[in-house]
């Protein structure tokens, strides 16, 4: 596979970089540098380090052109090198990461490896971390910690730290210095390389570093193992719009959109294959195309010819307000196969806090923005995301996040206290709303989602639906689960065989959280 060197931060070949700075350097000796890669000795502990990140520069947006290479391959001496043995990824945080996930299973098996479902059988543990909050991080230090036990019993065991924590210099940095015992690190930029790396580790013995600050190219045709009814297809990575609070466009990098015709492919592949919902990702799926320097070919122009391929739904996410455009909106509200649910993050109901956050909008052009899309899309389902407690939110500026919600009746929200994030321009703010008065605000933020959510389940008593059966309740192991195309949560009897198929069914009851149902239709007949 071609590999363009000059994307990476850190030294490039036959140059050395000081890492000195990530870790107590005191008793550390440089025994070796080659190829670009420098191995400390520290405490006993060779650690590798090929590039670490740079938080300065992953705040550079770079004008080179983001290449995209299609030639991926497992090296050979790779292809055989898991055989006999097993691999287990954790994964935390978003879709993205589950999918990034999806890619690595995908390489591990072509390398030969099989999934194990537990620690205790695998050769090789990777974490593929999140880093949107700090209590997310904490978790996976708390999990190091647990596998230190695991890997002084069994020495053999390969254990990696990836995704977006590892993106940052902090993390790392605590990692050499207290969790040496890791074998593996490596950032959201070049998963890619995970069968070089796995190699690197396994033969050397040695803890290896490698975290690109600049994002890399695209690189089409991955592997990827996926499981269950519904796919996730990445279409853009990274993102450009720096809100105060958010890490994301240090760990994933500029804007950079996949070309349409291999996003097109994918999905007739999919489709092809049987999936039943397809969702497309990217941190702010709406700047789609923004990048193309050969074409004006926006996300609204992707969703039209999508909507063309034979999969039964389609969704996507997560959205930008500043970037949902009239085409977009026209082309959603021709329905067909893309779902009317629309997951539109408004984080705060002030234009003042909107504007430390740096969203770009006001509270009235994303009220504009909400009139709109109903109006095009009856029936449509809109959920957010909420943050409570940004620093400087006065009791009025709550209150108007407050009315907010109550104007736009969203179906449901992902509801956040605000912390701060290291490295962010928020965290340099003052932190100056009580944490009584955030968890109250949080509290009373979420029993009015309850009461919308309550309210918009009961106007759907009565009405038949088409549901995508996708297994058993969670709670209950004798109830069929499964969600409308608004993404609403609907329990149902009926057999197992029901399940991947999409059926109708008539609302019964409203809970807070899901609805009930029968079936209806030739579901109900063949029952
Ligand atoms: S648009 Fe989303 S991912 Fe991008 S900086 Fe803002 S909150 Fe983070």
């Amino acid at each position: 596979m071609e590999r363009d060197s000059s994307n990476r931060s850190g030294a490039t070949a036959g140059e050395a970089k000081d890492y000195a700075k990530y870790f107590d350097f005191s008793t550390a000796k440089i025994i070796r540098e080659e190829d670009g890669k420098t191995a400390y000795r520290i405490n006993g502990r060779t650690i590798q380090v090929s590039s670490a990140p740079s938080h300065r520069d992953e705040k550079k947006r770079g004008k080179q052109e983001v290449e995209v290479h299609r030639a991926f391959g497992i090296l050979e001496d790779m292809a055989g090198f898991g055989r006999g043995k097993s691999y287990h990824i954790r994964t935390y945080g978003c879709q993205m990461n589950e999918h990034d996930t999806e890619v690595m299973r995908g390489m591990f098996e072509a390398m030969g490896y099989e999934q194990a479902d537990e620690y205790a059988q695998a050769d090789v543990i990777l974490l593929n971390t999140c880093a949107i909050r700090e209590n997310a991080e904490d978790k996976v230090f708390g999990e190091l910690g647990h596998l230190k036990k695991l890997k002084t019993e069994r020495p053999g065991l390969l254990l990696g730290v990836c995704g977006c924590m590892s993106q940052e210099e902090t993390v790392v940095s605590r990692i050499l210095q207290k969790h040496a015992f890791v074998d593996l690190v490596f950032g959201t930029h070049n998963i890619h390389r995970l069968p070089e790396l796995l190699r690197d580790a396994a033969h050397s013995r040695e803890l290896v570093v490698e975290v690109w600050s600049k994002e890399g190219d695209i690189i089409e045709n991955l592997p990827k193992k996926r499981e269950g009814l519904r796919a996730w297809v990445n279409i853009m990575y990274g993102c450009d719009k720096f809100c105060t609070y958010c890490i994301v466009p240090y760990t994933r990098g500029k804007e950079r959109s996949r070309r349409p015709e291999d996003v097109l492919a994918e999905v007739r592949e999919l489709a092809r294959q049987g999936f039943q919902e397809i969702t497309l990702l990217g941190q702010n799926v709406n700047a789609y195309g923004k990048d193309f320097e050969d074409r004006t070919y926006r996300f609204g122009d992707l969703m039209h010819d999508i909507s063309r391929i034979a999969v039964p739904r389609v969704r996507f996410t997560t959205s930008h307000p500043r970037d949902f455009d009239d085409r977009l909106i026209q082309v959603l509200a021709q329905g067909g196969n893309l779902a009317e649910h629309i997951h539109l993050p408004v984080q705060s109901g002030s234009t003042e806090v909107l504007k430390r956050m740096s969203r770009k909008y006001t509270r009235e052009s994303y009220l504009e923005l909400v009139r709109k899309i109903k109006a095009a899309i009856p029936g449509a389902s809109l959920t957010s995301d909420i943050i409570v407690g940004f620093p400087g939110e006065t009791d009025e500026q709550f209150e108007e996040t407050m009315s907010l919600v109550r104007e736009v009746r969203f179906d449901s929200a992902y509801t956040f206290i605000y912390s701060p994030r290291a490295g962010t321009p928020a965290a340099g703010m003052e932190d100056n709303v009580p944490e009584a008065v955030k968890k109250e605000r949080l509290r009373r933020l979420n029993d009015l989602l309850a009461v919308l959510g309550r309210e918009a389940n009961e106007a759907m008593v009565g009405q038949t639906v088409e549901v995508l059966v996708e297994g058993e309740s969670k709670t209950r192991p004798d109830v069929l689960s499964g969600r409308t195309r608004t993404n609403k949560l609907v329990h149902l009897d009926g057999p197992r065989s029901l399940v991947g198929r999409l059926v109708q069914v008539k609302v019964t009851e409203a809970h807070s959280w899901h609805v009930r149902g029968e079936l209806v239709g030739d579901a109900a007949e063949a029952v």
